[in-house]
């Protein structure tokens, strides 16, 4: 049988550039699906951070008409893990990673997005490498599916949402630069005001097939009463054409789909990360995390206690404050709490009041995926009160690890989770019963046969994207069955 040839695209991919779960994804789905046979391989912008750190080679350009004049664009490639990965150039668009206001941030991507579709038609001709499936990932490359069709290359798209808040909404000028009539992309202005677009939006309506990361949140966001609005109108239509329909096959195709994210079991992987200080596995758990948290409590000045800990993202989504109040409820605690994460500057400040009030707490605000590790391996718990969230890898890496998580019952926790057994799930947003849980957890520390049990589960959870890459490639040959 043929080769499947997918190419990924989106705004990070680990190990150039990553800041949250998106970087994870796009590094080790490409991977594990050319473990099972699919040609795919990935496409990120060659931003400045990337050309500082790695020396990639040259492989060829090409031009784009954007805005009304001729933008260049190198391309440049390299190997990683057996995955073909490619780096768009061109200094006015794609250098900054963080582009400082919302509509050049719109700009930057519209053009990424054209730059992809041109690249798509470069590869087939300089490499006979024709692209059987697109896959777009987020807002940032959710404007393919509009310009491929723009273009007439009909190539089936699969696009990804890996955070429904993050939408691309902004101005309709997006559009000229991109040389495409309003009345080719209508449907943009539903549930948004007259003058702007949303991206994301566009990308639902256009795309062949629209996955979530996880199948709660896949449902939680087809729900009316789902607070992320504009997009709302988008994704119910999409559900409710699916519904009630006799033909079956068109109801799969309308629906959004949720498939698990998995992590990357050669980068979070106890036996042999090299960056946490003694390497452990199941059988040897018990001495391995207990000296990894002797050397972590050290490194911080913290003193031998139950140990919790955060690692992400300083964003509203992740509940931080619902946290600052339920250690505030439960104060005094004999604990120690660490927090990584850097983002927010007003979370980061009550992080930090948080932190000066109470000394068995430690704020380590900035990204280091080096302290990420020894995090992991030397915390007894990791708390994760995210108000909604779509996969969430930092659960799955943290019980990898034998670290227990204690998080919201909600989208991709609650498909990782099972309460009581591998990890404890609490009722989102409701600060309350989070110290319930931090209290009725510290219990469960004490009673060694009951935690020991947790933990042996927590680690034996099979995280590996073996499952869901099988998914993914059973979804892309459904959509080119239906295609061709
Ligand atoms: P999200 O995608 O919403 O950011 P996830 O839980 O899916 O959240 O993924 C977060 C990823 O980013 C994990 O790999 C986590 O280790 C990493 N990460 C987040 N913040 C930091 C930080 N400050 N330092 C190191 N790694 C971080």
């Amino acid at each position: 049988m043929k080769i499947m040839k997918v190419l990924f695209a989106g705004y990070e991919s680990a190990p150039y550039y990553k800041r949250g779960g998106l970087g994870d994804v796009m590094e080790s789905l490409p991977k594990a699906l050319q473990g099972i046979g699919v040609d795919a391989r990935v496409t990120i912008p060659y931003y400045r951070e990337i050309k500082k750190q790695y020396h990639i080679k040259k492989e060829g350009e090409f031009y784009v008409d954007f805005n009304g004049k001729k933008e260049h664009i190198g391309i440049y490639s390299e190997k990683y893990s057996n995955v073909p990965f490619y780096f768009l150039e061109n200094i006015r668009y794609l250098s900054l990673s963080r582009a400082k206001d919302k509509t050049k941030r719109m700009g930057q991507f519209a053009f990424f997005d054209l730059a992809i579709v041109e690249f798509i038609r470069w590869l087939g001709e300089h490499h006979k490498w024709r692209v059987d499936i697109v896959h777009p990932n987020d807002w940032h490359t959710a404007l393919i599916p509009l310009i491929l069709k723009k273009r007439k290359l009909e190539i089936p798209t699969l696009l990804t949402i890996h955070n429904l808040l993050y939408q691309g909404v902004g101005s309709l000028k997006v559009l000229d630069m991109l040389d495409i009539q309003d009345e080719e992309a209508k449907t943009l202005k539903r549930g948004v005001p007259a003058n702007e677009m949303n991206i994301l939006g566009e990308g639902i309506v256009h795309a062949t097939r629209v996955s979530t990361v996880s199948p709660t949140y896949a449902k939680e966001i087809a729900k009316a009463e789902h607070d992320h609005n504009p997009i709302s109108p988008f994704l119910i239509k999409r559900r409710d054409e699916g519904l009630g329909k006799d033909d079956p096959l068109r109801h799969e195709a309308r629906k959004i789909i949720g498939i698990l994210n998995g992590i990357d079991y050669d980068v979070w992987n106890p036996t042999k990360d090299e960056i946490i200080f003694h390497k452990f596995d199941i059988d040897n758990w018990e001495i391995g995390k207990k000296d990894n948290k002797e050397d972590l409590l050290r490194s911080l000045g913290l003193e031998d206690r139950p140990t919790f800990c955060f690692v992400g993202r300083m964003a509203v989504q992740k509940g931080l404050d619902i946290l600052i109040k339920a250690v505030e409820k439960a104060a005094p605690l004999d604990i120690n709490l660490i927090i990584l994460g850097s983002g927010d500057t007003r979370i980061q400040a009550s992080i930090l009041k948080m932190a000066e009030k109470f000394p068995w707490i430690r704020a380590e605000l900035l990204y280091s995926e080096d302290l990420a590790h020894k995090i992991y391996a030397g915390s007894d718990f990791i708390v994760i009160p995210s108000r909604y969230e779509p996969c969430g890898l930092i659960q799955m890496i943290a019980m990898r690890y034998g670290t227990i998580p204690i998080a919201s019952d909600t989208g991709g926790l609650h498909d990782s989770i099972s309460n009581g057994k591998n990890g404890f799930l609490f009722k989102k947003g409701k600060s309350a019963r989070l110290k319930r849980v931090i209290k009725h957890a510290l219990n469960i520390y004490k009673d060694s046969i009951r935690y020991k049990k947790m933990v042996q589960q927590a680690m034996k959870k099979d995280f590996s994207w073996d499952k869901s890459a099988k998914l993914y490639k059973k979804l892309y040959e459904e959509m080119i069955a239906v295609h061709s």
